[in-house]
């Protein structure tokens, strides 16, 4: 009786031993499918982000296009081929993101020509040079990536123009030094702003746009008062030649 006891014990565990692997064997086959049929859409729409966010790591370090950058069209209706991305920290300057309202601004946000970056980068050096003792400048929106429309749907008020790689909207320096936009034009260091802007237009750009209650000045065919531009000033250059 033992010996047929133990052989139908074993029988029984080898029985739920196939039960048991049967099962087992019987869950992979569910488990494929959830992954083969979340896949195909995985790639439609993911593929589209490595572009979004491969030049975010990568253009830092590789900012070389494969040619000379590209104002195409108007600021207000434009694209912007081979552009470069202005790096969101510096000793000069530091970029601003208008919407959230911090430091640094996003990647997608500080595009321009070639032309455009080394304006800013020659501008915001000298004016630091001459007033060490100041912080950074903070530079707000520049272009996208390729350019195009830039309005009220990346936040914000948005902008009619900045589609071209040749605006950018640069802050006034606070007389308090802090690292925030001037809210108000009682925080902004006139003088400091003044000479920022004069800057500028020694440098040959096209407009300087300034805000109605800064009181700042230059010529006319340059500089421009327009309305919501009290805590920065919009640069906008020539598109480069060629
Ligand atoms: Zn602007």
């Amino acid at each position: 009786m033992r010996v047929a006891a133990i052989i139908i014990v074993v029988v029984a565990l080898g029985l739920l031993g196939v039960v048991g692997a049967g099962s087992r064997a019987q869950v992979p086959p569910p488990d494929p499918p959830p992954p083969v049929t979340t896949d195909p859409p995985g790639p439609p729409t993911t593929a589209p982000e490595p572009p979004a966010t491969t030049p975010v790591t990568t253009t830092p370090a590789t900012p070389a296009p494969t040619g000379p950058s590209r104002a195409i069209g108007q600021p207000w209706h434009g694209q912007l081929v081979n552009g470069a991305q202005l790096p969101e920290v510096s000793a000069d300057w530091l970029t601003w993101d208008p919407v959230f309202k911090q430091i640094p601004n996003r990647p997608e946000r500080r595009w321009g020509t070639a032309k455009l970056i080394a304006t800013l980068r020659r501008v915001l050096a000298s004016w630091h040079a001459a007033h060490p003792e100041m912080p950074q400048i903070l530079i707000g929106d520049m272009s996208r990536p390729q350019g195009g429309v830039f309005d009220k749907r990346y936040g914000g008020l948005g902008h009619a123009s900045h589609q071209n790689g040749l605006d950018a909207d640069v802050y006034y320096p606070r007389a308090d030094h802090r690292l925030l936009a001037a809210y108000k034009p009682s925080l902004v260091d006139r003088a400091l702003a003044q000479d920022l802007l004069n800057r500028f237009v020694a440098a040959g750009v096209q407009f300087v746009f300034v805000g109605t209650r800064v009181g700042l000045t230059g010529p006319k065919k340059v500089v421009q008062v327009l309305a919501h531009h009290n805590d920065h000033m919009h640069v906008r250059i020539f598109p480069p030649r060629g």
